[in-house]
């Protein structure tokens, strides 16, 4: 059985994810509830960095309403890429995520969407025009059954680009079925080369089972990408051996600086390293203009002209993407969030759970969601605004609960 780290040291996993979902009863009481507004989630409560409140009942479906072939929001952009997470838990505890001992209220059990939830969602979405769908968590490989999860999508919409992020410490004995299942490609966080370091970072990961893991993805024919988060001067430090490594396999390794939410908004403003200082570093490669923005996503990247190997820089508090953006986000309990940065959404669960509501319910409940989305984030950089921002209500929801 793989060791697990974090919040459920010293506990096997799947015996871990079940034990921790053990409060949960078997009556849904959502689904016995009759039919509910939809809930329009504000900011949450002082003192509760997991939940979004709702505060208003989002307008009735109109009679006349029919499933749209696009979803847009409210700035007008085209949503063709969903993040969903399909648990909050994770088998590590990354310093800049994730509280040592786990958040402190992760969802329970009929909290969370059911696979048949996730695949009903992901068909309605499919049709209002989503192109790709990124399963995410938390760690999404702690959930049981996601290769299983992974193949019932891909039957109902083959032509749904699936996609995952993940730490990479399950993909190992888990790739190969994720391929044959329909995953086309992971994002795999790569923090750091040095195995203490990695293990401080995630405050007891084994880089070893990554690296394995990263291995297994290759060899099953999967993409694979390396996400790496900067968090103080010695990221900067191991940049040229994480691009040197990637490179060597083929890969393209992504610097991600550090978002101000959750365990990060309290890390010191010297852990924050702007993008630009990676920049610096990387002066011998060029600026990469083949993608389109819509292609590219978040991610800006830059070329090495004479062997065409590239490297990903994301920025999202000092260089913001908001006007290319085509990403919302579905936490694991089935909150819709037009943005990472802003704690407003929709509660898709008591559409999903009444037993007289049609797709046309839930499609009009992710409209009316996405039509508060707002253009522009509020997230200020770490190091300039720290301390006006660590009492902001995004800065109290973590990356792990919104589904990073
Ligand atoms: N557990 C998986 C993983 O680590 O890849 C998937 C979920 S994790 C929340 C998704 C991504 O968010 C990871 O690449 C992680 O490094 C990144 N992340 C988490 N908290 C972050 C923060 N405060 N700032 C920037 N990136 C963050
Ligand atoms: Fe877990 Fe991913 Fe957050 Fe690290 S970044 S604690 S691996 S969810």
């Amino acid at each position: 059985m793989t060791q697990v780290m974090g919040p459920w040291r010293g506990v096997g996993t799947d015996e871990a994810a079940s034990m921790s979902l053990l409060s949960a009863t078997s009556i849904d009481e959502d689904r016995a509830r009759p039919k509910a507004a939809l809930h329009v989630l504000g900011p949450p409560r002082r003192g509760c960095s997991d939940e979004l409140t709702p505060i208003a009942p989002a307008p009735e479906r109109p009679r006349d309403f029919e499933i749209p072939t696009a979803l847009v929001d409210a700035a007008g952009r085209r949503v063709r890429y969903v993040r969903l997470s399909v648990t909050d838990r994770c088998d590590l505890a990354c310093t800049y995520c994730m509280p040592p001992h786990g958040e402190r209220a992760h969802a329970r059990r009929e909290e969370l969407l059911d696979f048949d939830e996730i695949v009903r969602l992901a068909r309605v979405l499919h049709r209002m025009g989503v192109e790709r769908l990124r399963l995410t968590g938390g760690e999404p490989l702690v959930r049981r059954g996601v290769p299983e999860l992974v193949a019932r999508l891909h039957t109902v919409a083959p032509s749904l680009a699936l996609t995952m992020t993940t730490n990479g410490t399950r993909l190992g004995p888990l790739a190969a079925s994720l391929a044959q299942s329909g995953l086309s490609s992971v994002n795999v966080s790569l923090d750091s080369l040095d195995p203490q370091r990695f293990a401080a970072i995630t405050r007891g990961g084994s880089l070893d089972l990554v690296l394995a893991g990263i291995e297994a993805a290759r060899a099953a024919g999967l993409e694979v990408k390396l996400n790496t988060v900067l968090q103080g001067e010695a990221s900067l430090g191991e940049l040229p051996a994480l691009i040197a490594w990637a490179w060597a396999r083929g890969l393209t390794p992504r610097f991600i600086e550090l978002m101000p939410m959750g365990e990060a908004s309290s890390l010191p403003s010297s852990d924050f390293i702007p993008i630009a200082r990676a920049r610096e570093r990387l002066s011998g490669l060029v600026e990469d203009g083949r993608d389109p923005s819509s292609a590219r996503g978040p991610a800006r990247y830059l070329v090495e002209p004479r062997t065409d190997r590239r490297v990903g820089l994301i920025a999202a508090a000092s260089e913001p993407f908001c006007e290319g953006c085509n990403r919302i986000r579905l936490t694991a309990r089935g909150e819709l969030r037009g943005c990472l940065g802003h704690p407003h959404g929709v509660a898709l669960r008591p559409v999903l759970r009444h037993s007289g509501s049609d797709d046309r319910d839930l499609a009009w409940a992710l409209v009316a969601g996405l039509s508060g989305a707002r253009r522009g984030h509020e997230m200020p950089s770490i190091g300039a605004r720290l301390a006006a921002f660590g009492d902001g209500a995004h800065a109290r929801v973590g990356m792990s609960l919104v589904g990073g």
